[in-house]
């Protein structure tokens, strides 16, 4: 298995690259993760921007209103407008949020943990010992060491 995690938008004219594994996945059930996606739940991989290679592409980048009211920078395919990935005001433009839905093999990157809870869809069903919290949780709890330090190492 590649170490490298390809990915990009429905008419293909955007493709990008993840050079490693994220530092974690989030699997989002905020109601503004579900207005986003139409669905139930955003997936996120949250990894440096510097480990993030644009393959093909020139994709925009549209200021959205976020639940924190920091606001995000949501990353999209110029033609098709599928969204590739966030920057949220908290972690600025060093992390991104990569929607795992994106990936050629999406498979690869489960949740870490499950986050707001607390408005997940009842028929959504989290499989037992998963962790979850009803809303944000401390990374330094939560994240393992490694990505604690990579997390340190870009925000500086
Ligand atoms: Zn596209
Ligand atoms: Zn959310």
């Amino acid at each position: 298995m590649s170490e490298y995690f390809d990915g990009g938008c429905t008419c293909r004219a955007v493709r990008y690259r993840m050079t490693s594994k994220p530092m974690f996945v989030h699997c989002c059930h905020c109601r503004w993760c579900q207005r986003e996606t139409g669905a139930s739940f955003a997936l996120n991989a949250l990894i440096e921007a510097n480990r993030v290679e644009l393959l093909r592409g020139q994709p925009d980048v549209i200021d959205t209103p976020s639940n924190s009211g920091k606001g995000q920078k949501v990353t999209r395919c110029p033609a098709c407008r599928i969204a590739l990935w966030s920057n949220y005001g908290g972690a600025g433009d060093v992390i991104r949020f990569v929607r795992v839905g994106t990936l050629d093999e999406p498979d690869r990157c489960p949740p870490d943990i499950h986050i707001f809870t607390s408005s997940k869809q009842p028929w959504v069903v989290l499989p037992p010992g998963a962790r979850a919290v009803t809303e944000y949780y401390g990374s330094k709890r939560e994240w393992p060491a490694e990505s604690l330090a990579r997390r340190a190492a870009v925000l500086g």
